[in-house]
């Protein structure tokens, strides 16, 4: 474990070496005149990216963990390291695509929050392959498809990271530390795999979340588990009834989970696919369907206008209650399903 972290930090020092590299030159350091001779630098498109990463010792170890993903399709997939890392020091990876559409919908694609879920990371790499053809060019995309590479990489993939905490239980709903504890204690038996922290955002992958909900303003998410093998929904918008052969069937909300975080308290859309085997892919046709669904439905559903996440935010005021929420039509917030399942 020791030789994994040092590894870890090894390569996040290399990283802040090339992010330093990028910082304003010595000549712009050495006062108006020199500065003046060259031209300034414009600014960098994407404060969220660090540097552009060697992937292939990261892709090295991913790739013998995600099926159906090789190294070349990892290496090749144009993923940035972004500013933050993991609890252990990996970096965290995400990709943006542009699109051709002027006012497009602004799309957050999530992939293996729980680290043991591969294909949730897995069929996000398939997913970005597609990223180019004019129907995803419809929107504007933020791509993440390992936000636990700790959980994925540990010596045995775990749903958590390396703290030991439940990403998906650690966002800031109303009454955190009282709802997700008592929860947790409660309806799980104080099941380690749904630790949910001791405090909302403590790690940096979900404050990293958290963080390109302020920055980049989707105007829906949407985040890819297993092996539920259903679709859920948390929002203002329509839900979707059905991608590839996953129906929708909610799974209910629970206390500091994204889909209560965003789709319930910030009235985000928020649509969580769980595919139906943690391991094993669905055969490639399904994989398309699924995607192709999902487009059709997010341009029938989700509009521009609709996403005040700026505003939404205010809201977010400790005090009011899961239950005191105002669940979207069609959506009861459920607080007590079986404890030992749940996205
Ligand atoms: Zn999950």
């Amino acid at each position: 474990m020791k030789s994994f972290r040092l590894s870890w930090l090894c390569l996040a020092a290399l990283l802040a070496c090339s992010a330093q590299a990028a910082t304003p030159s010595a000549s712009a350091k050495a006062g108006p005149k020199a500065a003046a001779k060259s031209p300034p630098k414009p600014a960098p498109k994407n404060n969220n990216a660090r540097a552009r990463l060697d992937l292939g010792p990261l892709c090295a170890k991913l790739s013998p963990r995600l099926p159906g993903v090789s190294q070349q399709d990892c290496k090749s997939s144009g993923l940035l390291a972004a500013s933050a890392s993991s609890r252990s020091g990996v970096p965290i990876l995400y990709k943006d695509q542009a699109a051709k559409a002027k006012n497009p919908v602004r799309v957050l694609l999530l992939g293996g929050i729980h680290g043991d879920e591969l294909t949730a990371s897995a069929i996000v790499f398939q997913w970005m392959r597609w990223l180019q053809t004019p129907q995803a060019q419809a929107f504007q995309w933020r791509v993440a498809p390992l936000v636990n590479p700790d959980g994925l990489l540990a010596a045995k993939p775990k749903r958590m990271n390396a703290s030991g905490i439940d990403l998906n239980r650690n966002f800031p709903t109303p009454n955190w530390k009282s709802e997700t504890q008592q929860y947790w204690v409660k309806k799980t038996g104080s099941d380690p795999r749904r630790f949910p922290g001791n405090q909302p955002l403590s790690e940096p992958e979900s404050r990293w979340v958290h963080d390109q909900i302020e920055r980049f303003k989707p105007h829906v998410v949407i985040s890819v588990h297993a092996p539920f093998g259903v679709l859920d929904f948390d929002g203002p918008s329509e839900p979707p009834q059905r991608f590839g052969r996953l129906l929708f069937n909610p799974v209910g909300v629970y206390p500091g989970s994204l889909g209560n975080y965003l789709g319930v308290q910030r009235k985000l859309p928020i649509v969580t696919i769980e595919l139906p085997n943690s391991l094993e892919m669905p055969p490639p046709p399904e994989v398309q369907r699924i995607w192709q669904d999902m487009l059709v439905w997010m341009r029938n559903n989700i509009h521009p206008v609709a996403a005040k996440p700026a505003k939404a935010a205010k809201n977010l005021k400790p005090g009011k209650s899961v239950a005191a929420a105002k669940p979207p039509a069609g959506k009861a917030v459920v607080k007590s399903k079986p404890s030992q399942s749940g996205n």
